[in-house]
């Protein structure tokens, strides 16, 4: 059992989440010319805005905004959008166009921002006795993912997310499933799947209760070993763990998993060392720790929030000191405002290495970066020069062909590729590998 709550932790904060709506209130705590005012709000017709209470108080340094690093991480800023497509949306909000306007101009931009980035809405859907299981993907064969109808949501957006069609607009872009029957058959037909991740949005936006509803008839599962739990819950809501008013029934579950002799994982997303400051995100983690679950940290590289090698490195040795596993660090994917956040992968290399270089072997559990691509999980090992040719040295962490794991490949410098897409075979190769093509 999990020991009892912190002093400092008798009165129980409420959830409060601010939308689209309540942004020109916030952005009162700053002085922005209103030109600069209307573009974030263009931005927030476009893309997803949510930030809540804690956010705004706890975390964001309202005295160097717009620059704060959690600022950016879940406010818009204007070059979220390609510039024609800002003023067009400006140019509207500024006429006070008609909503229906408003929602068809929106449509109309997030569709040329790639919304389904590496086939997800339709080379992962598993099929079962001829039906397809949209809520789930399966990309590669011993993990599930698991996308819970009530979990498509978040306790704040953050803005660089690669999920952000599930938050927008209009409902055939959501993956989402509330068919745990078939999710439980799907998983008894394919006992190669060893591993099940919960994820969203951010399943612990639900309530225990539901959460209780996926998690359960996973245990009775006997080939699936390992349950993951991805959340930014720990960084942008740590009362979820302390004093909501379920929190402790989720710890109970999270025992009940333990107990039941599998692995939990809380696939704990964190940005920025900031998120692990606050005493109440110890307390959270702490309490999470002594259910037996395992709290693995993952997040993406992204321009003018985290892209240095002293912020990483502070990550990484923070969250190794609180008894949490760094596990990937991302390359921001080839969708939505990546134009302004995606870091070129030399340069995110250079981060990577520079920070690795700093941490203690305990935190060099962590991989990267890496890039979650069509083909798999690439991984930038490095830069080399091979033959007189300076070359990317790579490999498969994960891939759909299994065959493809682990062998390292090779592609042509390129100082501003930004995605795999962007790599060429080097050596005047026509594949990376056997079974490996181009983009
Ligand atoms: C990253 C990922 C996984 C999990 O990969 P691990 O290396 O086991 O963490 C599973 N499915 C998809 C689609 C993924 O992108």
């Amino acid at each position: 059992m999990s020991s009892a709550l912190h002093p400092a932790l008798q009165t129980r904060p409420r959830y409060r989440a601010f939308t689209p709506r309540d942004l020109d209130g916030l952005l009162d705590r700053v002085s922005l010319p209103p030109a600069e005012r209307l573009a974030l709000r263009a931005v927030s017709a476009v893309l997803p805005f949510r930030t809540n209470s804690y956010v705004v108080d706890e975390l964001i340094d309202w005295s160097v905004v717009p620059d704060d690093p959690v600022f950016r991480l879940t406010f818009p800023q204007s070059g979220m959008l390609p510039a024609h497509d800002l003023r067009r949306m400006a140019d509207l909000l500024a006429q006070d166009a008609a909503a229906a306007e408003v929602r068809h101009a929106a449509h109309e931009i997030r569709m040329r921002l790639n919304p389904h980035p590496s086939g997800q809405l339709d080379a992962n859907v598993p099929v079962h006795e001829g039906r397809r299981l949209t809520g789930l993907q399966h990309k590669y064969s011993e993990t599930v993912l698991i996308f819970p109808r009530q979990g498509q949501t978040c306790h704040a957006y953050c803005t660089y997310c690669f999920r952000w069609p599930q938050f927008v607009g209009e409902s055939e872009l959501r993956i989402a499933t509330d068919d745990i029957a078939a999710t439980s058959a799907y998983l008894r037909a394919h006992p190669e799947v060893t591993s099940t991740l919960i994820t969203g949005g951010d399943p612990l936006v639900m309530s225990t209760e539901v959460l209780r509803r996926y998690v359960e008839p996973l245990l009775a599962i006997d080939t699936v070993r390992s349950v993951r739990i991805g959340t930014k819950a720990l960084a942008f809501w740590p009362y979820r763990f302390l004093t909501d008013r379920d929190a402790d029934d989720l710890l109970r579950l999270f025992e009940k998993v333990v107990a039941s002799g599998r692995h939990l994982a809380l696939m704990a997303h964190f940005t920025h060392p900031r998120e692990l400051r606050p005493p109440v995100v110890r307390e959270a983690m702490r309490r999470v720790r002594d259910t037996g679950a395992v709290i693995r940290c993952q997040g993406p590289l992204v321009a003018g929030i985290n892209d240095s090698a002293e912020a990483w490195a502070e990550l990484w040795e923070e969250t190794t000191a609180l008894g949490a596993v760094p596990y990937y660090q991302f390359v921001e994917r080839d969708t939505g405002p990546q134009g302004y956040f995606g870091v070129p992968l030399a340069r995110g290399h250079a981060i990577f290495r520079d920070a690795y270089a700093r941490v203690s072997g305990l935190a060099r559990t962590v991989r990267g970066p890496v890039m979650s691509a069509m083909p798999g999980k690439v991984c930038v090992d490095g830069i080399a020069e091979v033959a007189g040719e300076k070359v990317f040295v790579l490999h498969l962490i994960q891939a759909r062909d299994p065959e493809l794991v682990d062998r390292p490949f090779f592609a042509a410098y390129d100082e501003g590729a930004t995605w795999f897409t962007d790599l060429k075979p080097a050596f005047g190769a026509e594949r990376f590998l056997p079974g490996l093509e181009v983009g």
